[in-house]
């Protein structure tokens, strides 16, 4: 026991001496110490003290086919020993980037046969901008370069992700957005539905773009750009009523339609992609986290048809990265992707593991602490509300949530909390008996955070 101890103090310590870690109070961290992760299997993961986790969020929404395939471990290693490293500038590709770019295009929808490589969701949103503003000076209208995010979407950390985004605390540390990124309303009933129905309410919110784009002119705006499903932001699933009038108003003030599918991409919603789920056709797709199951680092940008043609006219496109199309993560992504076809995931997704899921999330709708319960596919989460009648959320949003995670930690499940919203997006081959073991510790955790605050 004592050595245990002591190993997983001495990694601590290391830790909090040497490390920064991402979206994490630094003072707050070196009293707690880190969680030592070390090892993963399937939907469960091990830490430096022995104890077995069940992760119900695919690490950072990522690891569709859970931990420990052998096949992805495999393509990596035979690619490094084959062919480590070679760049995609200047004329030259390697066997796996290309290989993986036409399978790309044959499970994107229609209409996409190009992609751009990168090497996170940030960097590809990144360059989703290069590629708006370069499309709209090739077009001749170079006016058109403001980008129209929403409040609470996330896109990245970078300064144009972040600026995408429409996250207050992000924006808060910066003087951020950038200029030329506008926001609207989110899509989050709940919230902001007052007395409309979801699909009232859906066509209203949708409506915000055509009101922003009315009073900045639409010779000024270049492209709008959402997630399928606001993930980082609480899982807001948007009314059915939303996608396809956004994508109305888009079309008709000729504005680029650009879907964030990094969360939804790759089966998290039950199809191929989020903007599949939801009836909408965009010009441009960022896609990452599920892409290699987040077993090796990539993203990409699908382009349709028009844009590549119309960039085409232009000579160079002075943008991208040393590791775009690196030939280890995109060997990694190609296993992955065959996987996920050859093992028909997505199907069992659609109609088995996901509509399982959904039900057993849905049976939370009548606990006390929980005001509305959202989802589709493999994610979802339960809103906690002080007041379930008036829909009424408990002032200090993020405390309560805080509260359940901590339970959920220490009771060896992992649920991330967005404010009061307690989210869950497990590996996509969960099955249903994990399914079970998640929900039954999610619920005794949502006890536990009732009996806290007095809502039991
Ligand atoms: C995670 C995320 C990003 C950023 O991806 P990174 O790989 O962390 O840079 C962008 N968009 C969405 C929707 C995300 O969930």
């Amino acid at each position: 026991m004592s050595t245990v101890l002591n190993s997983t103090r001495q990694w601590q310590d290391e830790d909090r001496d040497h490390h920064l870690h991402p979206f994490t109070d630094i003072n707050v961290l070196k009293k707690k110490g880190a969680r030592m992760i070390t090892r993963g299997e399937g939907v469960y993961l091990w830490d430096s003290e022995g104890e077995k986790i069940i992760d119900g969020m695919a690490g950072l929404w990522c690891v569709g086919l859970g931990y420990g395939r052998k096949e992805l471990s495999a393509a990596a290693a035979r690619q490094m020993d084959q062919l480590a490293y070679y760049n995609t500038f200047f004329q030259t590709s390697t066997m796996p980037a290309t290989e993986l770019s036409g399978l790309l295009a044959e499970v994107t929808p229609e209409g996409f046969n190009h992609v751009f490589y990168g090497c996170s969701g940030s960097e590809s949103n990144d360059t989703v901008v290069r590629l708006v503003w370069r499309y709209w000076d090739m077009r001749g209208k170079p006016g058109k370069k403001t980008i129209i995010g929403r409040i609470n979407g996330y896109h990245g950390s970078t300064l144009a992700g972040a600026s995408l985004g429409g996250m207050g605390f992000m924006h808060a540390q910066g003087p951020l957005p950038l200029p030329g990124f506008v926001h609207i309303e989110q899509p989050h009933w709940y919230v902001n539905g007052g007395d409309l129905s979801p699909a009232e309410y859906g066509l209203k919110a949708a409506r915000a773009l055509e009101e922003k784009i009315a009073e900045l002119g639409a010779e000024t705006i270049g492209a709008f750009i959402g997630e399928p499903i606001q993930g980082a932001g609480g899982v807001i699933v948007p009314p059915e009523t939303y996608w396809p009038e956004i994508e109305r108003i888009c079309r008709a003030n000729d504005i680029l339609l650009i879907s964030d599918e990094v969360i939804c991409g790759f089966g998290r919603t039950g199809n191929w992609f989020g903007c599949e789920t939801f009836g909408f056709e965009p010009d441009i797709m960022t896609m990452a986290k599920g892409m290699s199951s987040g077993y090796a680092p990539i993203s990409g940008v699908m382009v349709k048809d028009h844009i590549v043609e119309t960039i085409g006219d232009g000579g160079e496109f002075a943008h991208g990265y040393t590791y775009s199309g690196h030939p280890v993560s995109c060997a990694v992504a190609l296993a992955n992707i065959t996987i996920l076809k050859d093992e028909k995931i997505i199907d069992i997704v659609r109609t088995d593991t996901g509509p399982y899921f959904q039900k057993r999330l849905g049976e939370f709708a009548d606990h006390p602490l929980i005001g509305e319960v959202r989802g589709k596919g493999l994610v979802g989460a339960v809103q906690i509300a002080r007041d379930k009648k008036s829909r009424a959320l408990f002032d200090d949003v993020g405390r309560v949530g805080g509260i359940c995670r901590d339970h959920c930690f220490e009771n060896g499940l992992i649920m991330r909390a967005s404010g009061d919203s307690m989210l869950l997006s497990p590996p996509l081959v969960v099955t249903r008996a994990e399914i079970d073991e998640m929900m039954d510790k999610a619920r005794m955790c949502l006890d536990l955070t009732a009996r806290d605050v007095g809502l039991s």
